[in-house]
């Protein structure tokens, strides 16, 4: 079979480490022929993610964090120096306050409320809205999300309210930029060990519970997420559009 996305070039934001979901989709991008460009949050990342991106052929890597609206626009002109138009970004990114990941939900600060939000939803928006005008021949984007955007997750709380947010921006964000021929997609990934799921309160019993209910009698690996990333961004996803995929072996569909 050809590679999958033989000529397309795709922006990754939220690669952190070797750990990262970014990670692996990044990985999985360029098995499929993309070219990849990377970001990293600020000059503690910088040299990690530069080493990753040393191990894709080619790759370009570009500071963005998503709160400051000055990097968005150099991120934009340093896209646009490229040359070349984008077709795909994957948004991996994430983060709220340790003390709301962990304490009651209803104790959840105004300031955590809108950092929780600013970072894991508002971003998508500011996001797509930065690289649209460079998706000239059409694209797909696609943000991770997960189940604790639609049902109560003990300790996710104020990540669960953003990412219910976050799932409202894919469909907003679909029915805005269809008409450019841009897709706007979620993936709601399972229970995966990465530095942002250590950051909530007893993680590993949700992996646990994961593994013992789910239909597939075990948790899902970056990998499979990473291969559902790349239907959505090759022309195998083009009828696709305002959607979540569950990438979860299944634990979404159970009941009692
Ligand atoms: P991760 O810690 O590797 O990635 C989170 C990324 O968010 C990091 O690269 C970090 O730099 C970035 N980020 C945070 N604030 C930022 C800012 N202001 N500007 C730019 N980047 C910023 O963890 P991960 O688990 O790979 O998380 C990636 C995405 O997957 C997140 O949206 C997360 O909610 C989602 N997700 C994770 C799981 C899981 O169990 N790990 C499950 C479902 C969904």
């Amino acid at each position: 079979m050809s590679a999958l996305l033989a000529g397309k070039t795709a922006l990754v934001l939220g690669v952190a480490n070797r750990w990262s979901i970014a990670w692996a989709i990044a990985q999985a991008f360029q098995r499929e022929g993309a070219h990849l460009i990377l970001t990293y949050q600020g000059e503690r990342q910088r040299l990690t993610v530069e080493e990753l991106a040393g191990e894709l052929d080619g790759a370009e890597c570009f500071s963005c964090d998503v709160t400051q609206e000055a990097e968005l626009t150099a991120l934009r002109s340093r896209l646009e120096a490229t040359g070349k138009p984008l077709d795909v970004l994957v948004h991996s990114i994430a983060f709220a306050n340790r003390e709301d990941l962990s304490r009651p939900f209803v104790e959840t600060s105004r300031d955590g409320f809108a950092l929780a939000h600013d970072v894991s939803a508002y971003s998508l928006v500011s996001v797509s809205r930065t690289v649209a005008p460079l998706m000239s021949s059409g694209g797909s984007i696609m943000t991770l999300t997960y189940l604790g955007a639609q049902r109560v997750v003990t300790n996710y709380n104020v990540m669960g309210v953003a990412k219910a947010a976050l799932e409202a921006s894919v469909r907003y964000l679909a029915a805005d930029l269809g008409a450019q021929g841009i897709r706007v997609n979620g993936i709601s990934a399972g229970p995966i060990k990465t530095a942002s799921a250590r950051g909530i309160k007893d993680f590993s019993s949700v992996l646990d519970a994961v593994a013992s209910r789910a239909p597939l009698k075990r948790n899902c690996e970056p990998g499979e997420v990473a291969d559902t990333a790349v239907f959505l961004a090759s022309d195998l996803g083009r009828g696709v559009t305002g959607n979540v995929l569950y990438v979860d072996a299944g634990f979404q569909i159970m009941g009692l």
